[in-house]
């Protein structure tokens, strides 16, 4: 859409996803509809400190010299509520833009979501970058009058009543920044008493960095609560300071509050929130910290202060050796941004690491929200690997269920003889001890670490070891584990009758199995599946199967069966006796083993199996 606007009165309509946004926004009954001044205040604010950026680092373009803040002027009999910014404005081509198409890549599943809610809850709306249109949840008519800073800039006029289309011309006498008229609702009327409207500004925007006056009067005491020292900071502070700046409605689960002089002057506020919204389906979080300079805002969600795995951190930071007029290229190569990002990143990893210490279930809360960020960090960058290895927790074989361990948890554990660190995946911890891969481990009194998700298996995978200890997959065939001291009662099939049993094992399997042997791990299952050493575990396999669908690419296994077991020494003879019987036993033991591995298996073929092992039980009863 070409920016230019004619010199008269157009009309335009509203992109698609706009209108069904609006259409929820006009049609609903909501809770909390006095958020929609927290959205405008917020926005005025953004243009401020843009403004104020603008004139510091490019005078020329700075133009005028009127004061930065914000007024509200309510009309108790107009019933209307103004809405005054000197910030930076907007031309005619960027009204179009800002305020008639949707450019967040998130908000559309957040239109989505609301259109699937009967209790409309708009309180999320600012996050998702179309927190303006919130006015339409109060006015019937909306009116933003607007004049870029840019030098010789023509003032401009956009008016709409939210249904399907807005009109966009010229206007005169504009100084700089936006002015937003709101004719209020019917219902909304409350909105143009000024002590209503005091009351919500001190609820949502005590943080706001310019004044904030209503009809004149100013409301707000400006302050940036980074600046201050954390003794002296309160803890409704902080929450407030937090819902403040990411428009959000849930209280900080931690929040990291720290000043550094040497090597560089930082004063950082971090904040983790309560969720992951990533997990919600709302699409990829972007970064949540704002970089400023002694209070001057440099740059909004900046991806340069912490490492791309750690965009669920918000906050602020705050270096007074960062040039004000850095610019987004050179941000990008400075080696001081990369000084500045490797510092508060070792100082936030260094917090949690003290936080999972101080308190162990808290962390854990922490861990299972926010893990998977940790975990991407390990297999994605190099530079904080050894801080990272100290944060993972699992749970194991050791642990209660749903109580975690860290690495040196277990590795203080490991038993004599014991030189690796094992691990099994399994789609939940009963999956796992019902299966046959820790019983070997069992049987020994070693720790396994239980892993549910494939994506564990990669991490520990693409750090191959911890403290000079291997990971092992415990359904890895080349593991080397002591014999047991402690012999089983029941007597195995002979050396040689497993050898023919075997040899008899791979025939029928031909294809699918690379080897088939005795095994010296099993204790109570009949066999059991095994990756040769340099494949991938059954859950990368899995995963694999997930995304190909091809049962054929998932690789040859070995299949150790257990010589102590009867399902086992009773094959071995009836296979002379009953060949077809022991055949399908055999083939069904072989699946069994694949489901045990977490695998697919093919399940036409295995249910005509099955029916016919007890068709053959039964008839074997009758006779
Ligand atoms: P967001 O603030 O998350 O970008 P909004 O829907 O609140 O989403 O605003 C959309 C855009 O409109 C803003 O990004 C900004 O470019 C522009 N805008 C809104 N209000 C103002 C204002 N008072 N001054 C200048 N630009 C504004
Ligand atoms: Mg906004």
């Amino acid at each position: 859409m070409s920016g230019t606007v004619q010199q008269t009165l157009e009309t335009r309509e509203f992109q698609a996803e706009v209108k069904q946004l609006l259409d929820i926004v006009v049609n609903s009954l909501y809770t909390d509809r006095e958020i929609f001044l927290r959205e405008l205040i917020s926005n005025a604010a953004d243009a401020l400190e843009k403004y104020r950026y603008e004139s510091l680092t490019n005078r020329e373009e700075a133009g005028e010299e009127i004061p930065l803040e914000i007024n509200i002027d309510v009309d108790d009999k107009e019933h209307t509520l103004t809405i005054t910014d000197t910030g930076i404005g907007m031309t005619a081509a960027e009204l179009v833009e800002n305020l008639g198409t949707i450019a967040h890549s998130g908000s559309r599943e957040f239109i989505r979501h609301l259109s699937e809610t009967d209790r409309k809850d708009l309180n999320l709306i600012g996050q998702f970058g179309v927190g303006f249109y919130s006015a339409f949840m109060v006015a019937s008519r909306v009116r933003v009058l607007t004049r870029s800073y840019r030098s010789g800039a023509e003032g401009c006029e956009w008016v709409s009543d939210g249904i399907g289309t807005y009109t966009i011309g010229p206007a005169k006498g504009l100084s700089r920044g936006t002015k937003i008229i709101l004719e209020l609702k019917e219902d909304a009327r409350e909105f143009s008493k000024a002590d209503r409207i005091k009351g919500i500004i001190r609820r949502y925007s005590s943080f706001v960095p310019f004044p904030i006056k209503v009809n004149g009067e100013q409301v707000n005491t400006v302050q940036a609560l980074w600046v201050r020292n954390k003794n002296e900071v309160t803890g409704e502070e902080y929450t407030e300071f937090y819902k403040f700046l990411f428009n959000a409605f849930d209280e900080p689960f931690y929040h990291l509050h720290f000043t550094t002089d040497a090597p560089l002057s930082i004063k950082a506020l971090l904040f983790v929130p309560k969720r992951n919204m990533e997990r919600f389906g709302f699409g990829r979080l972007v970064p949540g910290v704002n970089l400023y300079c002694q209070k001057v805002l440099i740059q909004q969600h900046s991806e340069e202060i912490l490492p791309e795995w750690l965009r669920f951190v918000r906050g602020v930071v705050d270096s007074e050796d960062i040039p004000l007029n850095i610019s987004r290229e050179t941000m990008q190569d400075s080696a001081l941004i990369r000084r500045l990002r490797k510092a508060v990143t070792g100082r936030f990893l260094k917090f949690l690491q003290e936080q999972s210490e101080k308190g162990p279930d808290k962390y854990a809360e922490f861990w299972n929200e926010f893990g998977i960020f940790l975990k991407e960090g390990i297999a994605s960058d190099y530079t904080h690997r050894d801080e990272l290895v100290k944060l993972l927790r699992f749970e194991s074989s050791a642990s209660e269920p749903g109580k975690l361990v860290s690495l040196a948890d277990y590795t203080a554990r490991m038993k004599e003889g014991q030189k690796d660190i094992y691990f099994i995946n399994g789609l939940s911890r009963e999956h796992i001890e019902g299966g046959p891969y820790i019983e070997a481990f069992k049987a020994r009194g070693w720790e396994v670490i239980y892993t549910y998700e494939p994506v564990d298996d990669f991490v520990l995978s693409n750090l191959m070891e911890y403290e000079g200890k291997k990971f092992r997959s415990a359904d890895q065939a080349g593991l080397e584990l002591p014999a047991l001291e402690t012999e089983s009662d029941s007597e195995p099939l002979d050396a040689a009758s497993l050898k023919a049993l075997s040899q008899w094992f791979k025939e029928i399997l031909g294809d699918k199995v690379s080897e088939v042997r005795e095994s010296t791990r099993l204790v109570n299952s009949p066999a059991m599946i095994l990756n040769p050493d340099g494949m991938m575990t059954s859950s990368m396999q899995r995963l694999m199967y997930a995304m190909h669908k091809d049962l054929d690419s998932l690789g040859r296994k070995v299949l150790e069966l257990n010589p102590r077991h009867n399902i086992i020494k009773r094959l071995s003879s009836l296979r002379e006796t009953d060949p077809d019987l022991a055949r399908n036993i055999a083939e069904q033991v072989f699946d069994n083993a694949v489901i045990s591995a977490g695998l697919v298996i093919e399940p036409r073929a295995m249910v005509d199996r099955i029916y016919k092992i007890i068709e053959q039980a039964l008839a074997t009863r009758e006779q």
